[in-house]
């Protein structure tokens, strides 16, 4: 469920119409529902919580929207961190999420990057190989501080909506092999600088079917009762994020609850915590993105372009994923003025051929001017958001109730040419 409907103002994101947020903040925006991200926060948390789930640390995954005002709203709640970046690490930290309540991942974490996380304190950094394990032993050292380490374990196990957001194949570059999970876990056990507390797996994102998921945890399961019996010290097993959300004319996914209840049977009765990284579950449907028709150019050979303002820099998945978002006018027309509804290819305005967000869609009738809201942006939207073309940065709005606040501004184009730098050389 969110907070996305039609009122006597036409699409509204709880209380506030989005034709008013377009004529104060301009298009293209992104509009996030802060009621939806909290309820789907909550959602997840009560799902977990109801299966008997005891103390699970829900890491919201920063990468889906990394807004600080957004991490705000799931920190208040009690969510934590998972990051993949110092950058992201100091978002959360930002957003006044406690370091304890903090997990970095990523396969390419720098010296400065694992110092910095580590005098923050973080829960774990999650290894993703041997080499990084050796660096972040070292950087601990010359801290003189014990890192606490989770191994991200590659299960080998196929998921994911598409090839290029799936990560738990051993083809992919993501975590160590299971095969070397529990040497590495054995050495680092003995070492100075290091502490091991658990184990990580996160298998791909957009995932609609449990049957992947539940194999990789199973897998897991295996590995932490083979590091028990070895003596081994664990107290966390992290199972990632990357539930499905419902995109319009998508596979349904499974629910919170029904993911909840294949975790709780898969891991019933093992003697540690578990965390979990959810990042699209929670902000997908929280979010969308407004922009208004420049033109409607219709070719004699029958194409018909829906030229908008919003463009692939400032959504991506349609050209990166062919991701599918539903698009919807934020003032139907009247269907007797315009007759229903007209065939678009919806474009935007870069230059480039993949600057296309559908092909052939059936829309309601729409002229330049008229706005439409791209329904679940709210996770990687903004947050892959670039200025290619040199289009402004696409700002946010978080509404609550009937007030809303830009909570990350367009910036100018002083700003953005302030940027280069000409040497006097040139
Ligand atoms: C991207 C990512 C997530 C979140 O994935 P979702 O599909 O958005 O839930 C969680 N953990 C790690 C390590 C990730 O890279």
């Amino acid at each position: 469920m969110n907070h996305f409907e039609y009122g006597p103002e036409g699409l509204a994101c709880e209380g506030v119409p989005l034709a008013r947020v377009a004529a104060q903040v301009g298009t293209p925006v992104y509009v996030y529902s802060r009621a939806t991200l909290e309820r789907h926060y909550t959602v997840f948390r009560a799902a977990l919580e109801l299966a008997g789930i005891v103390d699970p640390l829900i890491a919201y995954a920063v990468k889906a929207n990394s807004n600080v005002a957004v991490l705000k709203v799931l920190g208040d709640l009690g969510a934590g961190a998972d990051t993949v970046s110092e950058g992201e690490v100091r978002r959360a930290l930002a957003a006044g999420i406690p370091g304890e309540r903090i997990v970095f991942s990523g396969v390419g974490k720098k010296r400065g990057e694992i110092a910095f996380a580590l005098q923050a304190g973080v829960a774990e950094i999650n290894v993703e190989s041997e080499p990084e394990l050796n660096l972040i032993a070292a950087v601990a050292a010359e801290l003189g501080v014990k890192a606490k380490v989770a191994f991200r374990v590659n299960p080998d196990v196929a998921a994911g909506g598409h090839a290029k957001i799936a990560t738990g194949k051993s083809e992919n570059k993501f975590g160590v092999s299971f095969a070397e999970a529990a040497r590495l876990y054995a050495n680092a056990s003995n070492h100075a600088h290091l502490e091991p507390i658990g184990v990580a797996c996160h298998i791909g994102s957009q995932i609609t079917d449990l049957t992947p998921m539940r194999q990789a945890f199973s897998k897991m399961r295996g590995l932490v009762e083979q590091l028990l019996a070895e003596g081994l010290h664990v107290e966390r097993l992290d199972l990632g994020g990357g539930l499905g959300v419902p995109y319009f004319n998508m596979p349904e996914p499974p629910s919170p609850a029904e993911f909840a209840a294949m975790v709780a049977e898969v891991t019933q009765g093992l003697p540690v915590k578990l965390a979990f990284e959810p990042g699209r579950v929670i902000a997908a449907n929280a979010g969308v993105l407004v922009s208004e028709v420049i033109h409607v150019h219709e070719r004699p050979e029958g194409k018909r372009f829906l030229v908008i303002d919003a463009a692939m820099n400032d959504l991506i998945r349609p050209a990166m994923y062919d991701a599918f978002h539903d698009i919807r006018p934020l003032v139907p027309r009247a269907k007797t003025e315009q007759g229903g509804e007209t065939t678009y290819d919806v474009v935007g305005p870069i230059c480039e051929t993949g600057d296309t967000f559908t092909r052939d869609r059936a829309l309601p009738s729409l002229a330049a001017g008229d706005r439409v809201a791209f329904m679940s942006a709210g996770a990687y939207g903004a947050a892959m958001a670039s200025e290619y073309n040199t289009r402004p940065l696409v700002p946010e709005v978080l509404v609550d109730g009937d007030r809303f606040a830009v909570i990350r501004e367009r910036p100018s184009y002083e700003d953005m040419l302030s940027r280069d730098v000409v040497p006097d050389w040139v």
